[in-house]
């Protein structure tokens, strides 16, 4: 009956210890001992040389955490002098834990702490560590994300620190989130990259570390600067003229111009609301500057409607001559960066991409920076990319192995009985799809 306990069936339990928390158990191996000398071989020629006791975690059971102290046998081998231990089958080799434990803190690692796991099952916080890293470097060899033509090479603020996202930008998936967005960092990434040929476009931030990198890594690659950076820096504009305006107002008004802000930011074609268009029409009349500004605003946004880029480059021209000189300052920003990345931004009215995410992006970041305390960086990332069904996998592509059992096909006096073996399917992965990581962060599942 005790020797059930454990249901491991290759030891043959010796002793039971209990207490509030923990089990203790002490057993022993129940295979025969072994034949030959695994060092050289010799068959029949080995004596016992001292036994040591080694602990290894397992499963909790009743709601205690499980130690299993193996006393494990040595060997010495006559022929050769070398000593060796038992084999242990259901232990993993190098972790100090069962098989079986291994299995379930790996799936436990992306779903908790490595502090909260490790307190469940009293091992300590390095073991988890170590578990989910191998793990996760077995994920990263058995996932082969397809590379995008559309490339997409965004930043975000994740724990505390920049990281560089790559996305999928035609199918909006996140592909890989990098520790750092620095040249470097960006260089050995796309270097690891297959087909690095079937990169066409790269949509990306005005950042030039990125530039470099995309050049030196995938010179045949055209780089897009996304319109949404670019149309951001005429609204930065719009907030330093307001913001320059603060000292000539009463302490309400400036409440007030705060508060009313959005309707200086938002498109004019988007204020349906009356009182939306009387507060705009009210604090331009009241601040000629700012309405001069804010029609430059919206003339810079209509830039984007150009259909052609020797439209869209005229009505930028016109667009700068338009500026007066007392607003030169608040717009010198976007004026800089239409001049240094003049080629780029302008590639946008060839090729149209964008990575229209970015909302949905910064909407999951900022949720992962909220459940994500406590987590390392490799944790959340590992989160992002592996949790299992977020990958967006599109069949019938690609060559993959994977384990099937055929257990339910055998005849019933054999229930136990199952076999592993190899078939193979069709598959192609395309990175975590955002809206399935959004549905599963706002239904707390992630
Ligand atoms: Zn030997």
């Amino acid at each position: 009956m005790i020797n059930n306990m454990l249901n491991l069936k290759n030891f043959k339990i010796i002793d039971i210890r209990e207490s509030e928390d923990d089990y203790r158990f002490l057993v022993e191996v129940a295979s025969p001992p072994p034949s030959y000398c695994p060092k050289c071989g010799t068959v029949a020629n080995l004596y016992k040389h001292g036994k040591k006791q080694q602990l290894f975690f397992d499963l909790p059971m009743h709601a205690k955490r499980v130690g299993i102290f193996v006393k494990r046998q040595r060997y010495k081998c006559r022929e050769c002098n070398e000593t060796f231990f038992e084999y242990l089958p259901d232990m993993d080799a190098n972790r100090s834990v069962t098989n079986r434990l291994k299995d379930w803190i790996q799936e436990a690692s992306l779903e908790k702490t490595f502090t909260s796991v490790a307190d469940d099952i009293g091992v300590d916080e390095k073991t988890v560590l170590n578990i989910f890293n191998d793990y996760v470097a077995e994920l990263e060899a058995q996932t082969d994300f397809r590379t995008p033509k559309w490339l997409g090479i965004d930043e975000v603020h994740l724990l505390k620190n920049y990281r560089c996202v790559i996305t999928d930008v035609e199918n909006k998936s996140v592909i890989d989130i990098l520790r750092k967005r620095n040249k470097d960092t960006v260089i050995s990434y796309l270097s690891k990259l297959q087909d690095i040929d079937n990169i066409e476009l790269v949509a990306m931030d005005m950042w030039n570390p990125y530039k470099s990198a995309v050049n030196s890594v995938i010179p045949h690659a055209k780089i897009v600067i996304d319109k949404f950076h670019v149309v951001k820096l005429a609204n930065e504009a719009l907030e330093k003229i307001r913001k320059a305006n603060r000292q000539n107002v009463s302490t309400k008004e400036r409440r007030q111009l705060m508060r009313d802000r959005y309707v200086l930011l938002s498109r004019r074609k988007d204020l349906n609301n009356f009182d939306d268009q009387i507060k705009l029409q009210v604090w331009t009349d009241k601040f000629p500057l700012l309405g001069q500004a804010y029609e430059l605003k919206e003339q810079f946004f209509d830039i984007y409607e150009a259909e052609s880029i020797k439209e869209a480059y005229k009505l930028y021209q016109n667009w700068l001559l338009n500026v007066p000189k007392e607003l030169i300052a608040y717009f010198d920003d976007l004026i800089k960066a239409m001049n240094n990345w003049e080629e780029e931004v302008f590639n946008y009215f060839n090729y149209p991409i964008t990575n229209a995410y970015t909302e949905s992006l910064n909407r999951l970041i900022k949720t992962m920076n909220h459940v994500g305390r406590g987590y390392s960086f490799e944790a959340l990332r590992a989160k992002i990319l592996f949790t299992q069904g977020y990958r967006k996998v599109k069949k019938k592509k690609k060559f993959k192995e994977v384990e099937v059992t055929f257990g339910k096909m055998l005849p019933d006096q054999f229930p136990n009985w199952s076999q592993t073996g190899y078939e193979w399917v069709y598959e192609e992965i395309y990175g975590a799809d955002f809206s399935t990581l959004i549905k599963a962060i706002e239904e707390g599942t992630l």
